[in-house]
């Protein structure tokens, strides 16, 4: 029967669905829970608390004499119902309740839990300092999303249960409790601080959360409500830095969702070894410290303020308006993901919210192309965490931007304030975001949901252009080559506006715009022009989310990557230019390398000049070296590094020595040194110097390990050489600063594969270990590592890891990383090393079984 949910509905594609994936639904309601009381008594040097969590349940009928909640490894003391104690059944996952009074429709009934845990797993985590980081500071702070609130404490743990909280905690002085909601008191009790927060608005038990630390507070305010950020003592600086639109934020989302900021307050806690970038809790943001800029990291990190703007637009989208399902969880991430782009338009114009746009697009493509395609929405799944991928959020955010396609501006923003003002405080489906759609503009988009949202891919377009002279006619055809000739198959059927572009010295570019219907699989498309267009932009916009490649002539697309006034428009002329190939493509990109007004364009033709390979190339390159935005220095030195050359290594290696004023610049030079002598082995002497630049790199410790995190890269590059290996190693050690750490631990997944058998053997052993530590960052780390390497042996390790880790996201990620290992070695190989292993452990077995055998044998004879 299981064999069913493994159907790929495309056979190029691997399937989402992994062995033991089944359908998830809701579970049946007993009542409504109303209010969800925890008070906590924290004893943080030991890493346990104790706790009460009182649930108030209002009963949907008569006569239930069982309830069964979510709690999972905790201690359960005792049940009471109303002051009655009740006797229970508790297996780690379930705590069963037998109710000694069965319920009475309507009759609240009140379920108080107490309950203890030590060293939790998961739910609530302890950071606290140890021998190898004794400058760690002690925090406590949880994660609920999707199911872990079971771990921290007992509940009915899914999103369509709705309910007010309070949080009432013990915490020493020195400490800051934050939670969800408005303070309703503190107090001071001996030695420690009782923090008592309260919840007002109904919201479901992910969203629940708690925060402890010596943090600064850095006040900022929205309309009169208190705008909080909490950072490590000493970062106020950066806190101001990093999250200081907050307030103008707040203005711009409770503006465009025509709902004001719903919550009492909105607090953003940085905190330390955090395992998402940041959770949207209930008017209680908590965001990983490593977000925080200092004045360089913000020349040319943007990342942070689309962070901010993500959590932020999710008080609305996840927490104000809830979905009632993971499987429709792309309502909310799709709309936070699109909040960044929104953001972006706002703060910084059209072009970088297009250019933003289109990075989105291409990490879902790189998704679906490389890992598997699913229907954004599905419930047939292993765990929920899995879903939380790129389909969800970049694809839901390009679903949402051709929504406003459809719609135009006016009636897609009023769509989005009915969907929000009719469902606050309430939980969504899927459908209902199309019944507000329709309510407020008369559209029914199911045909694109249905495309999009309920079914796997994308169109993937091919354009051909000419020009008859004679007739004055132009000819577009457009070719759906995802769809295999003689098949209806993935076919998609969309509205497409073809725009044909004249320019005039001087002037503005003048566009006549045809909006065409493609629903076949190959088209032709005739217009009768008064004149031959200078270019031709297809899907004027760029609205829809696709891939396109344009086969025009040279002069077509050279006039597209002038003149076009979309960035991304001008980027697919850049790619179709250097696909071309040929001195005069190279002529074009140099040129447009250096006048391009926006930098995103000017990037991207970086990226695809050292796709072309002449000679010439370099010189177009780098001249790009000296542009003034950080972000296109940085892609022209990583093309460069694709040109192995003497000329491209002397080129970059100023940038190694001199610095950049960007950290990432830095970074991206130092590996690009590496690359570059890893190839240029005639010269011994080459990789010896370069090592001895790397090191020199690794002295230079700075914001967030990113420069030494590039050195490290570097090293990893030079894939036959032990002392690069030896070095890297190093950097592996406990107590090394933890995102330099990280960084070593990947890079012996990259140094590994031109190693000889007995370094590989230390690799492994040294992931091995690693692959023991819990937390999340490492063994995400050692999973990428060991996906990367060439031995059958780290498929074990993997196996092991995915079989040991109590994260969903891990799992998964070894279970791939195995596929990834399986498929470099060759099934035969892999064969060949299992059969080999097989054979020892029988040689092993014998062995042992000899010794058991003599074993007897003298004791028998003693
Ligand atoms: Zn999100």
């Amino acid at each position: 029967m299981s064999d069913s949910y493994f159907d790929s509905e495309n056979n190029s594609h691997k399937s989402f669905e992994l062995p033991g994936a089944k359908p998830h639904y809701n579970p049946d309601r007993p009542g409504q829970v109303e209010h969800i009381f925890l008070d906590l008594n924290l004893d943080i040097p030991n890493q346990s608390y104790t706790g009460i969590c009182t649930i108030t349940l209002k009963p949907i009928t008569t006569g239930i004499n069982r309830l069964s909640l979510d709690a999972v490894n905790l201690n359960i003391q005792s049940v009471d119902i109303d002051g009655t104690p009740q006797s229970f059944d508790y297996d780690d996952a379930k705590l069963d309740i037998r109710l000694e009074t069965a319920t009475e429709v309507g009759k609240v009934i009140k379920i108080a839990i107490a309950y203890l845990v030590e060293k939790p797993q998961r739910g609530l985590y302890f950071i606290i300092p140890d021998d190898h980081y004794p400058n760690k500071p002690t925090q406590v702070w949880t994660q609920g999303e999707d199911e872990d609130s079971r771990y921290w404490f007992p509940c009915f743990d899914y999103p369509g249960q709705l309910a007010t909280s309070e949080i009432r905690v013990r915490v020493p002085n020195n400490m800051k409790a934050i939670s969800n909601g408005r303070l309703v008191e503190t107090k001071e009790d001996g030695k420690s601080t009782i923090y008592h927060w309260l919840q007002e608005q109904v919201h479901p038990t992910y969203l629940m959360t708690l925060a402890v630390g010596d943090f600064a507070e850095i006040e900022d305010e929205w309309q009169g409500k208190p705008v909080t950020y909490y950072v490590a003592k000493g970062r106020e600086e950066d806190a101001r830095r990093s999250m200081g639109k907050t307030p103008r934020m707040i203005e711009f989302f409770s503006e465009k969702y025509g709902y004001l900021y719903p919550f009492p307050k909105y607090a953003q806690v940085c905190v330390d070894d955090f395992i998402f970038g940041g959770m949207e809790n209930t008017s209680t943001t908590l965001l990983t410290d490593r977000c925080l800029l200092d004045e360089r990291a913000a020349l040319d990190n943007r990342n942070t303020e689309s962070l901010v703007a993500h959590e932020l637009a999710h008080q609305w989208f996840g927490d104000l308006v809830v979905i009632k399902h993971w499987s429709h969880a792309w309502i909310k991430e799709g709309m936070a993901s699109y909040s960044e782009v929104m953001w972006t338009q706002e703060e910084y114009g059209n072009q970088e919210a297009a250019y933003y746009r289109l990075l989105e697009a291409r990490n879902y493509l790189a998704e679906d192309s490389s890992r598997y395609r699913r229907p954004i929405v599905t419930h047939i799944y292993r765990e929920a965490i899995e879903l939380y991928d790129r389909h969800l959020y970049e694809k839901g955010s390009c679903v949402y931007h051709m929504i406003r396609a459809e719609l135009g501006d006016d009636l897609f923003w009023q769509a989005i304030q009915t969907f929000v003002r009719d469902n606050a405080h309430k939980t969504v489906e899927t459908i209902d975001l199309l019944r507000a759609i329709e309510k407020a503009s008369g559209r029914n988009l199911l045909f694109l949901f249905d495309q999009y949202v309920y079914r796997g891919g994308h169109p993937d377009f091919k354009v051909a252009y000419s020009w008859d002279s004679d007739s004055k006619l132009a000819k577009v055809t457009v070719t759906q080559t995802q769809v295999k000739e003689g098949s209806n198959t993935d076919l998609f059927d969309l509205k497409i506006p073809i725009a044909f572009g004249y320019t005039q010295e001087g002037k503005p570019t003048e566009f006549k715009t045809f909006p065409v219907r493609i629903y076949e699989r190959e088209q032709s498309f005739y217009f009768p022009l008064a004149e031959k267009p200078h270019f031709i932009s297809f899907d004027a916009g760029n609205n829809y989310l696709k891939t396109v490649a344009l086969e025009y002539a040279l002069p077509e697309l050279q006039a597209q990557l002038q003149f076009d006034k979309d960035p991304v428009s001008r980027i697919y002329a850049a790619i179709a230019i250097a696909t071309k190939g040929g001195l005069e493509a190279v002529k074009a990109l140099t040129k447009a390398l250096k006048s391009d007004a926006f930098w995103g364009v000017r990037l991207e033709i970086a990226k695809n000049l050292a796709t072309v390979k002449l000679d010439q190339a370099f010189d177009g390159l780098v001249a790009g070296l000296q542009d003034e935005n950080a972000l296109v220095r940085r892609a022209v030195i990583e093309a460069l590094a694709q040109i192995k050359t003497n000329a491209s290594y002397k080129a970059i290696k100023p940038f190694v020595k001199n610095g950049d004023p960007s950290y990432y610049v830095e970074a991206a030079a130092a590996r690009a040194m590496g690359a570059i002598a890893s190839v240029n082995l005639d010269e011994k002497s080459k990789e010896k110097k370069t090592i001895k630049l790397l090191n020199i790199v690794l002295e230079k410790a700075g914001w967030n390990e990113v420069v030494r995190s590039g050195a490290i890269s570097g090293l990893s590059q030079l894939k036959t050489s032990s002392e690069a290996l030896d070095i890297i190693l190093q950097y592996t050690k406990a107590g090394v600063p933890q995102a330099l750490r990280l960084a070593g631990i990947r890079a012996l997944g990259t140094v590994s594969v031109g190693q000889n058998p007995v370094n590989l053997e230390r690799i492994l052993e040294r992931l091995d270990q690693l692959s023991l530590e819990t937390f999340f960052l490492t063994q995400v780390s050692v999973v990428v590592a060991l996906g990367q390497m060439e031995t059958i042996k780290a498929a074990a390790i993997l196996n092991a890891l995915a079989s040991q880790t109590p994260d969903g996201r891990v799992r998964r990620m070894a279970q791939e990383a195995v596929q990834q290992v399986q498929a470099k070695v060759g099934s035969e190989q892999a064969t060949k090393q299992l059969r080999e292993e097989l054979d020892q452990l029988k040689k092993d077995n014998q062995q042992l079984l000899s010794r058991l055998e003599s074993l007897e044998a003298k004791s028998a004879s003693s």
